[in-house]
């Protein structure tokens, strides 16, 4: 099956960009996705082909009309999620890319200028998503991460069919750290355990230093993690926090 990918944005020559190389780039030549790169000018009514205009109650920038972003969704053919790009969003997770990658495609809106006038996610079934916090200039690069993520869970897309599962966020923690040859470089060699063959050994190593590397680096992951791990027994103790 392939998995449609639409996007929506003032520049489709962005796409496939750099979703046309390596893994994803091949996996579009074998037809295991499908890129529909709209350019969203084309839903413009007035003569200047104008998508935005100045933000209501003043402000810097432009915004992108209302009428403009909801003919160029309608377009989309029904039955696959529709995301818009925008720092407003809910974080983009590993757990929401699985479930998009698993269904039939996406449709992606790219946001410019100061975005999306706000009515939109009320008149139609829009998921506004964020890829971080930070401010990108236009939606397209969070469009082509978000795709990007997608793309390589597809069936048949990465070569060893088992780095799927063992990734960082997969577990709830980042993954361990890597090593490769040369077995010593720059006077540092690679730890003694990965090279004992012991593979219990070798778990608890990569299970010690995920835990580490996690609680040092991402206290956030860390907390929902161990606090997963640490349940209380059950009808031992009262719930002291609502829900
Ligand atoms: N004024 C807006 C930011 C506009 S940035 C605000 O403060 O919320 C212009 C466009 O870039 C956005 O419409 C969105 O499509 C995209 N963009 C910027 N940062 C992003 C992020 N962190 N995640 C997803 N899209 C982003």
């Amino acid at each position: 099956m392939t998995f449609a990918a639409t996007i929506l944005t003032l520049y489709p020559e962005m796409f496939p960009g750099p979703l046309g190389v390596s893994l994803a780039g091949r996996a579009l030549a074998e037809g295991k996705w499908s890129l529909n790169a709209v350019q969203m000018r084309d839903f413009a009514t007035d003569k200047h082909r104008s998508v935005d205009d100045t933000p209501a109650g003043g402000g810097a920038g432009m915004v992108l009309r209302p009428d403009i972003l909801a003919a160029a969704v309608d377009s989309v053919a029904p039955g696959v999620p529709v995301l818009a790009m925008t720092p407003r969003g809910r974080p983009l997770s590993q757990q929401r890319v699985r479930e998009i990658a698993g269904g039939p495609g996406v449709a992606i809106l790219c946001g410019r200028f100061e975005g999306f006038d706000e009515r939109i996610f009320e008149a139609r079934d829009i998921e506004p998503v964020s890829i971080g916090d930070y401010i990108l200039s236009g939606g397209e690069i969070a469009a082509l991460v978000t795709l990007d993520a997608c793309i390589r869970l597809l069936p048949g897309v990465m070569g060893a069919a088992s780095s799927g599962m063992d990734e960082s966020f997969e577990t709830g923690l980042l993954e361990y750290p890597q090593y490769t040859r040369p077995q010593l470089w720059e006077g540092r060699a690679i730890p003694e355990v990965l090279r004992s063959g012991d593979h219990a050994k070798i778990a608890a190593w990569r299970k010690a230093r995920a835990e580490d590397d996690t609680r040092l680096r991402r206290p956030d992951l860390w907390e929902r993690y161990s606090g997963a791990r640490v349940q209380p027994p059950s009808g031992a103790r009262q719930q002291t926090k609502e829900e």
